[in-house]
């Protein structure tokens, strides 16, 4: 992987001003070939995904062409959605934070036309806008097009499913001949490829050709997450799986910052590796991480380059990473010297599609996995507290502490167990709100069109349509306070789910704590074994030498089929229905 800096690409002083402080470390793979070329003055059509970094890809060359004296309108952005146009705009906005003069305004439909005029009317060289709207106000000449040098058309493949064409095709033949046209896609339909011969001349093509990569062993798993909620699905992936070490990948330097005070916040040992360190710096964050004082290295794809530890045993990609070679590197990070590896990939929104091109490309396997309630959580910080206990009862001398606590049951009215459920609730410091109300069910990569499909089916606005809507989900499964008891007093009892009052089968798994596997290994096995989503996977009872998981009674079959030659954690295990009693 060859890096290219900003720096080297001829860019203006605020433009490398403003990439500085947004934290990016390197050129992206596509804008490695597309700035170029736009800068050349020639029109292009670049194949990428959300997430590549195509946004700055034709954002940047744009920006730098911009009269800033100039107060018409020089360049005309069109993209499918409202989301996507408020996306954009920010981006764009962020690029040009030290260009003064630039305006950037995205119009959409369904926002006040009045406030778009007014704002219009103020002087904006760069309208970012879905068709529709940027139509409407060509037609009321609120928006005049007879400046526009550049136009750009970004996700043209989704214009194009979203009925756009005639759309599009009208506000390009109005526009001045003379003109550079930038076209991005994530697939290229004829379509596509015919308003490239009638409105461009001479197109650049550009894509990231896919070199043939072999993806190491490593069992992968992606998490639907919110923006706001990404630290603290971290957290509990850190505290079900808790590797002992790994490594946690951000996009930028900035993010990389960020992350690691956020973590060392909540007590981790966590610490940055990233391209403005210094060496002394980085040596001293490596030797943490080599001997172990340091649990979380949290590092960019560039600064992580150099890593040359051997027992990570868990890759958290914070971020998609913006290429597909980038994910086989990360994994790669994990899984060594014949180890068994784990990685784990936050997707946000759209990066899903991402995510997919990935899967595909790498002819691998990445498990959709409900985010781990706190329940979870709790059990989990629970054992390990009662874990610490039990060595405490075998090692050291209590006789002090048990004169004094003799003392205080005599002279205050509380029970042992008071006290000790009191101490417990110390040691396992404060309660975390329960935040995250992605209550989706995780979704294959496989199935992701199909699920676009039904979304659009249902007018759900397409993919951003998922959030925001109620019911239940793995985090509230068993309600807020009944839950627990429930699932204390449940040993070898069919359950009922809590909320759906689903019938659940109970299954009996041969082995347990004492084998060294988590909770979350269980899950994933029978996950990712049987093909159903981690969510609808019930309680996990875990004991020293067997667990008990409850499935719902339609899966059971398939669960114990699927099992029946599985390893956990390269174990062999048994799994049958449990005795009720
Ligand atoms: P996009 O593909 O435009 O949706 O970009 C995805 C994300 O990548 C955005 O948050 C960008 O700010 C970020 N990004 C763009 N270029 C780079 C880069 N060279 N390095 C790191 N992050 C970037």
């Amino acid at each position: 992987m060859e890096t290219i800096r900003f720096d080297e690409l001829n860019l203006s002083a605020p433009i490398l001003r403003a990439v500085a402080e947004m934290g990016f470390e390197a050129v992206s793979p596509i804008q490695a070939q597309a700035i170029p070329a736009q800068m050349e003055g020639r029109d292009m059509i670049g194949q990428a995904q959300t997430g590549t970094g195509k946004t700055a890809a034709f954002g940047i060359p744009l920006l730098q062409k911009i009269d800033p004296e100039d107060k018409k309108i020089q360049a005309i952005i069109l993209l499918p959605t409202r989301e996507l146009a408020i996306q954009v705009a920010e981006e764009i906005r962020r690029l040009a934070k030290f260009m003064h003069k630039i305006k950037v305004l995205p119009v959409y439909g369904g926002q006040d036309i009045g406030r778009q005029i007014r704002s219009l009317k103020e002087g904006v060289q760069v309208v970012i806008g879905t068709p529709g709207r940027v139509m409407d106000h060509m037609r009321r000449r609120t928006i005049r097009v007879d400046h526009v040098h550049t136009a750009v058309l970004d996700e043209a493949d989704e214009m194009l499913n979203m009925g756009f064409l005639e759309d599009m095709e009208t506000i390009l033949s109005q526009l001045p001949q003379e003109r550079q046209t930038v076209m991005f896609s994530a697939t290229m339909p004829s379509a596509i490829a015919d308003i490239a011969k009638r409105f461009q001349h001479e197109p650049v093509m550009v894509r990231v050709v896919k070199k043939e990569l072999t993806v190491p062993e490593v069992t992968q798993y992606y998490y639907e997450v919110k923006p706001k909620n990404k630290v603290e699905v971290l957290c509990r992936l850190m505290d079900l799986y808790s590797p002992k070490l790994s490594v946690v990948f951000c996009n930028t330097k900035k993010g990389v910052d960020e992350l690691v005070q956020a973590l060392q916040g909540r007590g981790y040992f966590a610490e940055g590796l990233h391209g403005d360190l210094k060496q002394e710096q980085r040596d001293r964050v490596m030797n943490g991480f080599r001997n172990g004082r340091t649990e979380i290295l949290v590092a960019t794809d560039v600064a992580a380059r150099g890593i040359d530890v051997d027992d990570v045993e868990a890759v958290f990609n914070y971020d998609i990473p913006q290429d597909d070679e980038y994910y086989v590197h990360r994994i790669g990070r994990t899984g060594r010297a014949g180890r068994v590896g784990k990685a784990f990939s936050l997707v946000v929104g759209k990066e899903v599609y991402k995510l997919r091109d990935i899967q595909r490309y790498c002819k691998t396997k990445i498990i959709p996995q409900a985010i781990p309630s706190l329940d979870d959580i709790t059990d989990i910080k629970v054992e390990k507290a009662l874990d610490q206990v039990r060595d405490m009862l075998e090692t050291a001398d209590l006789g002090p502490m048990i004169n004094i606590l003799e003392q205080k049951l005599i002279e205050e009215d509380y029970t042992a167990l008071d006290l000790a459920a009191a101490l417990l609730k110390i040691n396992m410091g404060e309660d975390n709100e329960d935040i995250i109300d992605n209550f989706e069910p995780a979704r294959s990569l496989d199935d992701l069109d199909r699920y676009r499909r039904d979304d659009r089916r249902y007018g759900r606005g397409g993919y951003g349509g998922r959030y925001g809507r109620g019911g239940y989900g793995h985090d509230d499964r068993y309600g807020r306070d009944g839950g627990r008891g429930r699932r204390r007093g449940s040993v070898e009892r069919a359950a009922v789910d809590y909320v759906t009052g689903q019938d659940m089968a109970r299954l009996f798994v041969n082995i347990g704590r004492a084998q060294n596997v988590s909770p979350g290994d269980i899950l994933g096995a029978i996950a990712g074994e049987a093909g159903i989503p981690g969510r609808v996977v019930g309680s996990i009872d875990m004991y020293d030498g067997y667990t008990f998981v409850d499935v719902p009674g339609q899966y059971s079959a398939q669960v114990l089929k699927a099992m029946e030659h599985a390893k956990i954690k390269g174990k062999n295990v048994r799994i049958e229905m449990a005795k009720r009693n």
